[in-house]
């Protein structure tokens, strides 16, 4: 066995590293829901690069096709210059994703990350409307730049702006209230000229917050929330770069509540093989940039476009994977279900493929997925109080593979939690 050497790391790498602390191991090679670490021990993927990696690390096809591309010299880098990959990219995303849904956004390349992707919807919202001020959610996530931090709830990634995050607004997201579901107080804040609340540019939503903690928005919730926006001139931006390209079962998240967001952003799965790359998509009649006017070095990542528009190609074309997400999704729910019975202080909560399991107790959440790992399995927390471990598997995950992981994770909490219900 290869002894694993991590000196070089915790010598010269940033105190800024994250997940190589809770997964302290040297990764080699993945394929499929797999990983291999340089010692050749195995790790089965509930993590799926954060939601990067929906169709699975190295899907041979993918790989296939960025091979050949590769191979006969394609363009890499291309700003935002006219290219075969693009074009091609921009006629599968209209043909397999946006005409079948009766779609008429117009296609943005932001820089290659969520959070640019975020930036540029709120400047677009607030360019389009003329106004200043941002509505977002408590406990939502949209990324570590500043405009996207402004939006984000967690105390601790704000603080690190070091300056003040301001012209944003937190309203209560769907279940953060007992008693009420926070429509009814944005409705009425919005609509008092004495509330102190001034009329928005936008209303940034997630469907599902990942990192907050697997929240699930109900679907009248939404379609509650998209009715103020459209009654009230403010637009409506749905965040679906975590919970978009399938993790829900349909392509966008929010088709299932039957809406349209005036803008919408995609990234992680978007290339379909972890490459960096984003999207924004607007209603045409908002598309009021002027050349130029957000650019990025980084927005022609031609060999993600590749990827993109092959993983489109061959699990878009069809509901065979929006089928199967949710039969998986209701699998893991039903075994999630059948563990919180056993034991004391634990719930459940998701939606298609990302399903949490929430602990009253914040720290055996933590201690259930360095379990995991020893165990060889990758899972994470989100969630407050990093009370909720989050499953993320890959869509294209196997029904053995994902009991495989289920009964790691029920072995954890066996070992965990001791009080268990008789
Ligand atoms: C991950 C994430 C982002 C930020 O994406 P980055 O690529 O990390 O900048 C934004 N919004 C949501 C909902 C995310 O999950």
């Amino acid at each position: 066995m290869t002894t694993t050497e991590m000196t070089i790391f915790d010598d010269l790498e940033s105190n800024v590293r994250g997940y190589c602390r809770s997964w302290p191991t040297v990764f080699d090679t993945a394929s499929g829901s797999w990983l291999h670490d340089e010692g050749g021990r195995d790790y089965l993927d509930f993590f799926a690069g954060a939601g990067s990696l929906n169709y699975g690390h190295n899907n041979p096809e993918l790989k296939a096709a960025l091979i050949d591309y590769i191979a006969r010299d394609g363009i890499t880098h291309g700003l935002d210059m006219s290219t075969i990959a693009k074009r091609n990219l921009l006629e599968t995303f209209q043909r397999v994703i946006l005409e079948p849904r009766g779609l008429d956004y117009k296609v943005q390349f932001p820089g290659p990350t969520g959070a640019n992707a975020v930036e540029a919807a709120l400047k677009l919202a607030r360019k389009v409307t003329g106004r200043t001020e941002i509505i977002n959610f408590t406990n939502a996530f949209h990324g570590m730049t500043l405009g996207a931090l402004s939006v984000t709830g967690n105390a601790g990634k704000r603080a690190g702006a070091g300056v003040p995050l301001v012209h944003t607004t937190a309203m209560p997201y769907d279940g953060y209230l007992s008693d009420t579901d926070g429509i009814e107080w944005m409705e009425r804040v919005l609509d008092d000229s004495s509330s102190g609340q001034d009329t928005p540019a936008a209303v940034i939503v997630e469907t599902v917050q990942g990192e907050g903690g697997v929240n699930v928005a109900r679907m009248h919730w939404l379609r509650r929330l998209a009715d103020l926006c459209a009654k009230r001139g403010i637009l409506l931006i749905v965040d679906d770069v975590q919970m978009g390209c399938g993790r829900t079962g349909p392509f966008f998240s929010f088709e299932a509540a039957g809406i349209t967001p005036d803008i919408v952003t995609l990234s992680k799965s978007i290339s379909g093989y972890g490459l960096p790359m984003a999207l924004v998509l607007m209603k045409r009649e908002h598309d009021q940039w002027s050349p130029g006017e957000h650019n990025g070095t980084f927005r022609g990542n031609n060999p993600a476009f590749i990827t993109a528009a092959a993983a489109l190609e061959k699990y878009w074309a069809d509901d065979a994977l929006q089928k199967s997400t949710l039969i998986k999704g209701e699998h893991t729910h039903r075994r999630l279900s059948e563990l919180t019975v056993g034991y004391q202080g634990l719930s459940t909560r998701g939606k298609g493929l990302v399903q949490g399991l929430v602990f009253d107790d914040a720290s055996q959440a933590g201690k259930v997925t360095q379990l995991a790992f020893d165990r060889g399995l990758l899972v994470e927390t989100s969630g407050a109080e990093d009370e909720v471990v989050k499953l993320l598997p890959a869509l294209t995950i196997t029904g053995a593979e994902l009991d495989h992981g289920l009964d790691i994770l029920a072995a954890a909490v066996d070992v965990i939690c001791t009080e268990r219900v008789n």
